[in-house]
């Protein structure tokens, strides 16, 4: 964790929770947590069809509610899907993209995901870009060349205008993290980020990559999330399972306490 990059602890909630758990959760959090006497962000990603109660839930609170996922256009014949403008209409302030189940079990490719990061951005939501290898590609020696593939071409946009805003969200998730009770240790994640940190410098120059949070994301809990932040470029976490209660989830937030 850096000074100057004020910490982000997130939940993503999947398809998880029913509406009472779901507002129930939020309000345990804003009861807990006095996020403006607090230095640090706290948000939440509901299941779309909840997150108008959420976020009357967490109203004045601070928590920042995000979006799982979005299209990538603005409205149109896309029977099923969610636009940017739709998802900031019920409190949305954020948007989580390229998350590696949206990617492995819905045919995400790092193409679409760079056409929702330009739509984000235009429309003034903050995108938090999720890329990660999988056990495969860590145990072929890959981890790099796959996260920098990814960020090349899911930040192509942003990347060739040598524009990303300050507020943008990287989220380093190794698939073989995720869902698995499986943390990459500190040093291990510490590594990557310092990695992702490097290729913001090189493409977008010193401020940007000053500025631009990178979380870490897989099977982060209360117990393993005080050294995970405790790193020099890990500033934050993604978590899921440990973000459904509001036990794990209200202790990780006081990691630092
Ligand atoms: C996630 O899906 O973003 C995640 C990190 O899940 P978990 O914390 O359950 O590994």
């Amino acid at each position: 964790m850096n000074m100057i990059r004020t910490p982000i602890i997130a939940g993503n909630w999947k398809m998880n929770l029913n509406m009472s758990q779901a507002t129930d959760l939020v309000r345990a959090i804003k009861a807990d947590t006095r996020l403006p006497e607090k230095d640090i962000e706290v948000l939440v990603a509901p299941p779309f069809t909840y997150i108008s109660e959420v976020a009357k839930a967490a109203d004045r609170s601070g928590i920042l509610i995000a979006g799982q996922n979005m299209h990538w256009d603005y409205s149109g014949a896309y029977t099923g899907e969610i636009s940017a403008c739709m998802l900031q209409d019920v409190g949305c302030t954020h948007v989580i993209l390229g998350h590696s189940e949206r990617r492995n079990l819905f045919g995400e490719t790092n193409e679409t995901i760079d056409r929702k990061v330009k739509t984000a951005v235009k429309t003034g939501l903050v995108p938090i870009v999720c890329i990660g290898e999988t056990l495969e590609q860590r145990e072929n020696k890959k981890t790099f060349d796959v996260i920098k593939e990814q960020l090349d071409l899911s930040l192509n946009n942003l990347k060739t205008a040598k524009s990303m805003p300050a507020s943008t969200v990287l989220a380093y998730e190794p698939v073989w993290a995720i869902g698995t009770g499986k943390t990459a240790s500190p040093e291990q994640a510490q590594e990557v980020h310092e990695f992702i940190r490097t290729w913001l410098k090189q493409n977008f120059g010193p401020d940007t990559a000053a500025s631009v949070r990178i979380l870490y994301g897989g099977s982060v809990n209360p117990a393993n999330a005080a050294e995970l932040m405790s790193q020099q470029d890990i500033d934050g976490a993604l978590v899921g399972g440990a973000s459904l209660k509001p036990d794990s989830f209200i202790k990780i937030i006081h990691y630092n306490d």
